[in-house]
């Protein structure tokens, strides 16, 4: 708990490449890439990662290793926050036998990509995903409840802002100690950041806020400031921007980690991570996925 309430650093930066960042990758990387990577991000001074998600291996084989993986993360590196996506029964099971202590219990509150995720309305998955926040709670995990499509949804459009609100509010009664917020298509707006973020603060002002932002429309950064100048401090970031959501047309990657963290050294606010580090991580990134990645400053 400790470990997770670390606030010796101004803003915290959660990484999600190795989950959001490799769920849609054609190449599978081996465990040994995935856990080398891991030791990369925390010598750059990443102190949460989340490293892969409990889904259904045959739906997403990339994620299969996360049992064997979150268990040579938390021997080879004590003092980093590990952490991993769980969407159901089984993929609790699996994290409680892991025996992982914090884990990201996550939901849609749009509609369609509710029943594309997981077969289940935003109303049933929010019911469902509530009961095993008190189940992950009562196993002495700590737990993140993330909302997907909190800003709208490629399908569906705008998500109403009193659904998010509702689904924060059942979430944080379940005893989420943090909550969420996800852009999963890159619909959001600077300014809906602001009134959504100073709306779930009024809600809850108890819970830790995150924001979890997809640059589909180039205002990741963007979307990202406006969060910070409403009072959130903890973001969701991926080298390199790697990500996407299966289950998203067109879905764009995270926001970049080195981006935000050059974003917040000119602002003089310390992430205690660093970027030459980083670059290294996004050339090894390349390396193992063959490609070139869409972030632009290791190309400066
Ligand atoms: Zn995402």
């Amino acid at each position: 708990m400790l470990k997770y309430l670390e606030t010796s650093r101004e803003v915290v930066l959660e990484e999600e490449s190795l989950r959001d960042g490799l769920q849609n990758e054609p190449r599978i990387l081996s465990l040994d890439e995935k856990l080398e990577l891991v030791h990369l991000l925390a010598t750059a001074g990443i102190r949460r990662v989340q490293v892969g998600s409990f889904v259904n291996p045959r739906t997403v084989p990339q994620m299969a290793d996360t049992d064997a993986l979150v268990g040579l993360v938390r021997a080879a590196l004590p003092h980093l926050l590990c952490t991993a996506l769980v969407l159901n029964r089984q993929g609790l099971d699996r994290a409680i036998g892991c025996g992982l202590d914090h884990i990201s219990l996550s939901l849609s509150v749009s509609d369609s990509h509710s029943r594309k995720n997981v077969r289940r309305s935003a109303m049933e998955a929010l019911e469902a995903i509530v009961v095993l926040v008190g189940v992950a709670v009562a196993h002495g995990i700590t737990v993140r409840a993330g909302v997907q499509s909190a800003f709208g949804c490629a399908d569906e459009g705008c998500v109403p802002e009193d659904r998010v609100l509702e689904a924060v509010r059942r979430l944080a009664a379940a005893g989420a100690v943090e909550i969420n917020l996800a852009d999963t298509a890159g619909k959001a707006h600077p300014d809906q950041v602001r009134q959504l973020v100073a709306r779930v603060r009024r809600l809850e002002p108890a819970v830790r806020l995150s924001l979890h932002l997809h640059d589909t429309r180039g205002l990741g950064l963007a979307n990202l400031m406006a969060g910070y100048e409403a009072g959130v401090r903890l973001f969701d970031v991926a080298a390199g921007g790697l990500g996407g959501c299966p289950f998203v047309q067109g879905a764009a990657g995270n926001v970049a980690t080195e981006e935000a963290v050059h974003l917040f050294q000119g602002l003089g606010v310390d992430t205690g991570i660093d970027l030459g580090q980083l670059h290294k991580i996004v050339e090894r990134y390349q390396e193992v996925l063959g490609r070139p990645l869409p972030e632009k400053k290791h190309r400066m």
